[in-house]
């Protein structure tokens, strides 16, 4: 929390903010080629911020066309990785040195408040970008087990032009872990930030060619996701597709790499998320510290977020005040104010769906415990933090996700029925399971299926484990660690023949 500044301060920095609004294809801001704009707004106040490029098909066209040069041209693919490295971590320091700058502009466009940014989301997307640079020069290729008559060389390359696709609710870091590696690797990127939150895309697109990132090698193309994610994905010269956002559209994108290239294509998807307390947790008051972050972080705008709370029958009692004790410390309000906690909702489109889900709880005869309602904060779009007990696995909110500051809580009577119900989801992203019994634990993380368990707390592991889901929470491939370069490389066998042979006898 130390490099947070106080609220007059950070409006000192909105204030003074030049805002982008243009795409920046090939190193420059370039405005759509049709001339449309689209307003964004900051969710907080309901006030217009600027108008940002509506690109279309031929703005797309345009930047494959400039990555594919940047990329044949060896610029930057061809470049040793060390000086990718030094280049990428330049970058790095330009965005530190933007920092407050960048979570004001991500603040203002999204709603989040600027607490998170400042010390979770900022950070973690410069340790993101900084891992996967030093990753660069550090990455070995291998040999197969051969003879001596034959030497066989499996290499990495970098795929070619790819794009990244991205969601609104964590825009610099989901920009991070896709545009990070798939840099390091020496590819050409094309950026397509989610209409509700482009700015720090762009933003950070002009500091990395500040830094040295070479014209076309990393661009950001925005306007609707209709057209030009639509045109993204059916672009016969995109190799691959990293996309983030809801399992509808994900499906999409898939279609569109069957009817176009085959381009490879790696999803993120959404998640209906279990916090599963067995019969053997203890420290209830930690397990409701880390249950109320794990559903209320980001206003639950969060692909994780543990909108499930799954609790044996004998810690409820203890569990449910616990839980509103430490809900009092999440205030509610103004984004800019480092003192708040939860922030407005991205969009009116998100608020009602959330509100929507609220009165269907409601209706299905859950109670209500806290929340439940809109807060009247000036014209902001903010929900109160709700909470249902008594819900059923049948229910709407038990089955569907959210993606907004709503905890259903449901009680079960073993541990294995814990684990059924975690289970008893088409999503698979993330879990945590509370449990002081070590073996126990350990059983329950491997019998749960997601992509992600964690033991006797809330997270997403960090920058050096693979992220992504089973089921309709992810396909194709995982972010962060190591394992995100398979995304973004291709593989290739190199077969050399070291026998003596017929051939060879003209070169002696
Ligand atoms: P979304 O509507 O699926 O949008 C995601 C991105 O796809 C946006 O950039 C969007 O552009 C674009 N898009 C929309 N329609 C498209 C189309 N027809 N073709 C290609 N691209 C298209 O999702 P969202 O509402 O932004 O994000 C919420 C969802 O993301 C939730 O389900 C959440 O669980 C999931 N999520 C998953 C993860 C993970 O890592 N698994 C992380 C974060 C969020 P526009 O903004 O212009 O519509
Ligand atoms: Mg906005």
């Amino acid at each position: 929390m130390s490099d947070l500044l106080s609220r007059q301060e950070y409006q000192a920095i909105a204030d003074q903010l030049v805002l982008t609004t243009n795409a920046h294809i090939n190193g420059k801001f370039t405005p759509a080629k049709s001339g449309k704009t689209y307003e964004t707004t900051n969710p907080a106040t309901g006030e217009v911020l600027a108008r940002i490029a509506s690109c279309g098909s031929e703005d797309v066209d345009y930047a494959v066309k400039k990555a594919r040069q940047a990329f044949e041209s060896g610029v930057w693919s061809r470049l040793h990785p060390s000086a990718r490295k030094e280049i990428m971590i330049r970058m790095v320091k330009l965005m530190k040195r933007n920092r407050h700058e960048l979570s004001v502009l991500e603040s203002l466009d999204s709603g989040k408040p600027i607490r998170d940014i400042a010390t979770i989301d900022l950070p973690e997307t410069l340790e993101c970008f900084a891992w996967y640079a030093e990753a660069a020069d550090k990455l070995y290729d291998q040999m197969s087990p051969a003879t001596d008559d034959a030497l066989g060389l499996i290499v990495r390359e970098p795929v070619g032009v790819v794009a990244c696709v991205l969601p609104w609710n964590f825009p610099l870091q989901m920009m991070g872990w896709k545009a990070g590696p798939a840099l390091a690797a020496g590819n050409s990127v094309i950026v397509k930030p989610a209409s509700e939150t482009s700015m720090s895309a762009l933003r950070v697109a002009e500091l990395a060619t500040e830094a040295g990132i070479p014209p076309g090698v990393l661009n950001v193309v925005t306007g609707p996701g209709s057209i030009v994610g639509k045109a993204i994905g059916m672009h016969p010269d995109i190799g691959a597709v990293s996309f983030t956002g809801s399992t509808e559209v994900g499906r999409r994108v898939l279609e569109y790499s069957a009817r176009s290239n085959l381009k490879r294509v790696v999803l993120e998807l959404g998640g209906k998320n279990p916090a599963v307390v067995l019969e053997d947790a203890e420290a209830m008051d930690a397990v409701a510290e880390q249950v109320i972050r794990a559903v209320f972080w980001n206003m639950g705008e969060n692909c994780t977020s543990n909108s499930r709370l799954i609790v044996h029958r004998k810690h409820k009692e203890d569990l449910l005040p616990r839980l509103l004790d430490k809900l009092r410390d999440w205030k509610t309000g103004d984004p800019l104010d480092p003192q708040n906690a939860l922030g407005a909702m991205v969009s009116q489109r998100q608020f009602d769906d959330v509100m929507g889900y609220i009165a269907k709880g409601k209706e299905e005869g859950a109670t209500l415990i806290t929340g439940g309602e809109a807060l009247a904060i000036g014209k902001g779009l903010f929900i109160a933090p709700t909470i249902f007990d008594d819900v059923t696995p049948d229910m709407t909110i038990a089955r569907e996700e959210i993606f907004g500051p709503v905890l259903t809580i449901l009680t079960v009577g073993s541990d294995a029925e814990a684990i059924d119900l975690a289970n008893d989801t088409c999503y698979g992203l993330q879990a945590s399971v509370f449990c002081a019994h070590g073996k126990k634990a350990l059983r329950a993380a491997r019998q749960l299926r997601a992509g992600t368990v964690t033991v006797n707390c809330y997270g997403e592991g960090d920058i050096t484990t693979p992220f992504g889901g089973y089921k309709l929470s992810g396909f194709g491939g995982r972010d962060n660690g190591f394992h995100a370069f398979d995304q973004y490389t291709e593989v290739k066998t190199i077969w050399l023949d070291l026998s003596e042979h017929e051939l060879d006898a003209g070169l002696d």
